[in-house]
């Protein structure tokens, strides 16, 4: 073999590239010839191929911005061009082509056609999204827990800063100590919650959530939920109408999770809605479930930020702006703690200022759970109690 045969060696390479398609182009970017691998990529028989015009095999958008004869221009007055974009097939499906196109010109240098040399590269393009969507998300998450940082930061110098006016106050008032032991009461009670939610959240992301699963009436733990919001929803003058069915709704959960999971929905309906607000709260069955409904007429929340509630770290911008404590950490344990349970939750509101409404939904205990258990508490229902006593 020697230098001679290579255009008849190249010519088999064109035509016997599994992976690269090759077509040639005449001055005006019709096809006039290309090889197998080219057919089996755009999905046209060669017959139908020669003769076609560039253009025809570039997606619609990119042959309105005249992408195609911007790149025979290019190749043609300067350079081999770079093509890596979204070319059509003959079944309108799409590929991502990487590749070059290159002006062929004559010994006098006068463009007599162009090659192109392209390659299906979708699954490096996929991969390649893949990563920037991790990527992104990572960087998302990094984003949630500085602001995670600076919010738990204020959560925590509050409460102390408080505490330390308190030591202040006793200092220089004795006679004050019993009035500023109940804020140290309140304060203490707030901190420590935070650190047991704190705690929950890296028990359930390394599995160690401990649930003690019991055979009882959802009521009792709805029932205590409301008596530990109460003190919230009267500093807010809420109103709470209870629409509870009047049997034994028994469940095969851990009562004392149910009880944080409701006073966690409740609490938020107290921050989110103005002051005077309206809470209803319902619980029914259906289909071999218990549904339990969180309804408030308060703030609502916006189209944008309903996908995300549940997700750890996210606060509202209307909750950011009200100030109100929390860490975003709330409804994430909610779903956490009502998904451990086989049951789901979920949240309506029509926008701002339209409210919001949870649904929690667990299933019923069933028949054999129902027999070993005997209920006589059924506790009277439907009732609305104004919570307009304020806070002491
Ligand atoms: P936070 O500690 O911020 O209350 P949550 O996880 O409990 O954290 O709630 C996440 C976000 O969901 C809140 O910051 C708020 O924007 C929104 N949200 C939760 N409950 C309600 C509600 N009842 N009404 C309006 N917005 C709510």
């Amino acid at each position: 073999m020697n230098e001679k045969d290579v255009p008849a060696l190249l010519a088999l390479f064109a035509q016997q590239s599994s992976e690269n398609a090759l077509l040639i182009m005449d001055p005006a970017g019709a096809i006039v010839w290309c090889n197998g691998t080219c057919e089996r990529l755009f999905g046209y028989p060669g017959s139908e191929l020669r003769g076609r015009p560039l253009r025809s095999l570039f997606t619609p958008e990119d042959a309105d911005k005249r992408i195609p004869e911007y790149e025979l221009h290019v190749a043609a007055h300067s350079e081999d061009v770079n093509n890596d974009r979204w070319m059509l097939r003959a079944d309108g499906s799409r590929f991502w082509a990487t590749g070059n196109t290159v002006g062929l010109r004559n010994k006098e240098g006068k463009v007599t056609g162009f090659a192109k040399i392209l390659r299906d590269s979708t699954d490096v393009k996929e991969q390649l999204e893949t990563l920037r969507n991790q990527l992104k998300s990572v960087a998302d998450s990094d984003q949630h827990k500085t602001r995670f940082l600076a919010t738990l930061s204020h959560e925590v110098r509050n409460p102390l800063s408080a505490l330390a006016s308190g030591v202040e106050i006793m200092r220089q008032q004795p006679a004050m100590v019993s009035d500023t032991l109940g804020m140290f009461e309140r304060q203490l009670k707030h901190l420590y919650r935070l650190a047991e939610d704190l705690l929950d959240v890296t028990r359930i992301s390394t599995g160690k959530v401990k649930l003690d699963f019991q055979v009882h009436d959802i009521r009792e733990p709805i029932a205590n939920a409301v008596e530990s919001v109460g003190p919230l929803l009267a500093g807010r003058r809420h109103r709470i109408d209870q629409h509870i069915l009047d049997v034994p709704l028994l469940v095969r959960a851990d009562p004392i999770r149910l009880e944080q999971v409701f006073s966690n929905l409740l609490a938020n309906s107290a921050k989110y809605t103005p002051e005077g607000g309206q809470i209803e709260l319902r619980a029914s069955t259906g289909a071999g479930e218990v549904w339990v409904h969180v309804i408030d007429n308060g703030i609502g929340i916006p189209p944008e930020t309903l996908p995300h509630v549940f997700d750890l770290f996210t606060r509202g911008d209307s909750a950011s702006a009200q100030a109100t404590d929390g860490l975003g950490i709330g409804l994430s344990l909610v779903r956490e703690f009502i998904e451990l349970h086989g049951g789901s939750v979920q949240v309506r509101s029509d926008g701002p200022g339209k409210g919001s409404e949870f649904t929690v939904r667990l299933p019923l205990a069933d028949a054999t759970d129902r027999m070993a258990t005997s209920y006589n508490t059924p506790r009277s229902t439907d009732t609305s109690v104004d919570a307009a006593q304020p806070e002491s």
